[in-house]
């Protein structure tokens, strides 16, 4: 098991990685969150433990991040301030557990290892249609591994749709979904915007995932 140390603090950082050593770890280390956030994305790691305060580079950016450019590497946070709105913060952009310095060296440790055990909880959010794969919490999607630049109200419309794989959704039901409203569903509105998001999510690839059903509305699935 490969873990990448974050942490500025040159004791602390000395006496996490000889009790991970001795705990069978292999531990890389880094002092700021730059060079941590480069070596994060240059290796593959088992687990991350960021500090939150470092220089260069603060851990919270070091987590968003890590996260946009899509890895799914487990990290816990080391915070010196208990605010809960660090934590919150932290966690909102994808850490995976978080420890308030000062803590018991055993607690980090068990931290760490049922952190491993679990794998990153960012996985549970990805939602799969054939090569599509929608980050809902990242708000991210990709096909073919290539990312998707879509707006806001695209992704909504995209995520709806692969939501309800398989199931054809009427053009009234997408206004009130996506759009919060009812549209006269004679508006040509959501077919614009079905339009705007074919020519990202389809045009560019062979499979083609969404199908207009005439009279019906929409659906998105694998085998189009
Ligand atoms: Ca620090």
């Amino acid at each position: 098991m490969r873990i990448l140390l974050i942490e500025d603090e040159k004791k602390t950082a000395r006496s996490i990685r000889k009790g991970l050593v001795e705990r069978g770890f292999t531990v890389d280390m880094c002092a700021d969150g730059d060079s941590g956030l480069r070596q994060a994305m240059s290796q593959d790691y088992d687990g991350v433990v960021l500090d939150l305060m470092l220089p260069v580079r603060d851990g919270w950016s070091v987590i968003s991040e890590l996260r946009r450019e899509g890895g799914h590497v487990p990290i816990l946070v080391l915070t010196a301030r208990d605010a809960v709105q660090d934590r919150v913060r932290g966690l909102e952009l994808g850490a995976d557990d978080y420890l308030v310095k000062p803590f018991a060296f055993s607690e980090l440790f068990a931290r760490i290892e049922s952190m491993l055990r679990r794998g990153s909880t960012i996985r549970a959010n990805l939602i799969r249609v054939g090569d599509l794969v929608i980050d809902e919490s990242r708000h991210r999607a990709t096909r073919a591994g290539i990312e998707l630049e879509l707006t806001a109200r695209e992704f909504a419309l995209l995520l709806l749709l692969a939501r309800n794989a398989g199931h054809p959704l009427s053009r009234t039901l997408i206004a009130e979904k996506v759009w919060g409203l009812s549209f006269d569903t004679g508006t040509n509105v959501i077919d614009v915007h079905v339009r705007n998001l074919r020519s990202k999510v389809d045009d560019p690839f062979d499979t083609k995932l969404i199908r207009t059903l005439r009279g019906v509305g929409y659906v998105l699935s694998a085998g189009a």
